[in-house]
């Protein structure tokens, strides 16, 4: 006896503070100061000219990427929600096209589809994996299918594989949102270059940053330029540039400036070690709770890599004596940080369950009736929805730094509070 739980009033596993994460140091705030003094901000400029493409650092940046990434083309962005954005506009969507997707991801995966008047199609997810299930995509493929978004959540790679040679069959385009999975592999390749656009979030929040930004990676010449094009205000230039398709040339601005530019090119380089910490503390972890019963820890498959960026787990609720909120609440309480529950089912927001996004008639939906012929009813991803509503629970990873004590601390709670499942 002895270990009451800190939530009963016991003593804490973990009183000390375990520190954010942080990719930054000496050398980006040097690179930023550089590009201050230098005058130039962003060498960006809406017409057709030297200037379409961006200035030194973005060209220089985009140069990394593509030697990083082993791909032939990279095009930044301010965000990687601009990236899947432009990305869903470059592959030639049309209105009410349907673009098969996982609800189990970041919002933006799903509206960049919208943002082109088209359909999003909610595909579930594997239970192992997380990730978008190639049996459910399968099922939901018809006439009207243009494109497939394919998340390597959390960090590990989707089944990019099947999802290919499921659209290779059925004259499909994949986009892989690789937001959260730089530097996870596939058989040795970088997940986000297995597609035909993938990219990368350089979010504060991921494993590097720009503080806002993104960056899109393709083998593709045509899907690049159309990229760059919506970027910067295509309808603009695509005259004097010659462009003959002029399909969703209507441009934004999602250009990313010099200063972010700058400090990219530093946090590319600093991608590999910051990943191999993630991955050394999270192998860490799988083994130190290895002995725990009903909870499934991340699996990797032989030729895959995770990144890490959420330690992910499940619960196997109906073998454990508590609710998902009292564990949770319980670990919390011994002082772990940057746990969650449930994380996301996009289909269910109010923009999906009321159909309004453009507007306030229901569009881009009015004007499809009966689509997407699966609805948005609470029951069509069945995994999705009970990882959401009572199995799914998750360790922010990326957003600590935490230590190989921490981690272990981390353990000890986890033990702590499952020698205690019966009286929460
Ligand atoms: C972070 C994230 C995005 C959006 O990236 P931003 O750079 O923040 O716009 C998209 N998809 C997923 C899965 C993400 O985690």
């Amino acid at each position: 006896m002895g270990l009451d739980l800190a939530i009963q009033g016991g003593q804490k596993t973990i009183s000390w503070e375990i520190g954010p994460y942080r990719s930054l140091g000496e050398e980006e705030a040097r690179a930023a100061y550089e590009v201050v003094a230098s005058g130039v901000l962003s060498g960006f400029l809406g017409e057709w000219g030297p200037g379409f493409y961006g200035g030194p650092h973005v060209k220089k940046f985009e140069e990394a990427v593509t030697e990083k990434f082993d791909v032939k083309h990279a095009v930044s962005f301010n965000s990687w929600t601009s990236g899947l954005t432009a990305a869903l506009g470059a592959i030639g969507l049309e209105p009410g096209d349907e673009v098969i997707v996982s609800p189990f991801t970041m919002a933006a995966s799903a509206t960049a589809i919208l943002h082109w008047n088209a359909i999003p199609v909610f595909a579930d997810v594997d239970p192992r994996t997380y990730c978008i299930d190639p049996g459910s995509v399968q099922k939901l493929i018809t006439p009207h299918t243009k494109a497939i978004v394919s998340v390597d959540i959390f960090g590990y790679p989707a089944a990019t594989e099947q999802i290919m040679s499921l659209a290779e069959i059925n004259g499909l385009k994949v986009i892989s949102d690789t937001a959260q999975a730089p530097g996870a592999t596939v058989g040795g390749r970088f997940a986000g270059t297995l597609t035909h656009i993938g990219g990368y979030s350089l979010n504060y929040h991921k494993h590097i940053q720009t503080g806002e930004g993104g960056v899109a990676v393709t083998d593709d010449a045509t899907l690049a330029e159309n990229m760059a094009l919506i970027r910067n205000h295509a309808e603009a230039v695509v005259g004097k540039m010659g462009k003959a398709d002029i399909s969703n040339m209507v441009g934004f601005n999602m250009r990313l400036g010099e200063v972010e530019a700058a400090i990219g090119l530093i946090q590319l380089e600093k991608l590999e070690r910051l990943v191999t910490r993630r991955q050394s503390l999270a192998e860490r972890l799988s083994e130190n709770l290895s002995g725990l019963a009903g909870i499934q820890l991340p699996a990797i498959e032989r030729d895959r890599t995770h990144s890490y960026y959420v330690y992910p787990m499940t619960l196997a609720s109906d073998q454990i004596p508590a609710p998902r909120s009292k564990i949770v609440e319980a670990l919390r309480a011994e002082g772990v940080p940057g746990l969650g529950e449930g994380y996301q089912n996009i289909h269910r927001l109010p923009i999906f369950q009321k159909r309004i996004a453009y507007g306030s008639g229901g569009y881009p939906w009015a004007s499809f009736p009966g689509r997407p012929a699966n609805g948005y009813e609470k029951g069509i991803c069945p995994v999705a929805e009970r990882l959401y509503d009572q199995d799914f629970v998750s360790l922010a990873l990326c957003s600590f730094d935490f230590s190989e004590r921490d981690i272990d601390a981390v353990s000890e709670s986890f033990y702590k509070v499952w020698g205690s499942l019966d009286n929460l």
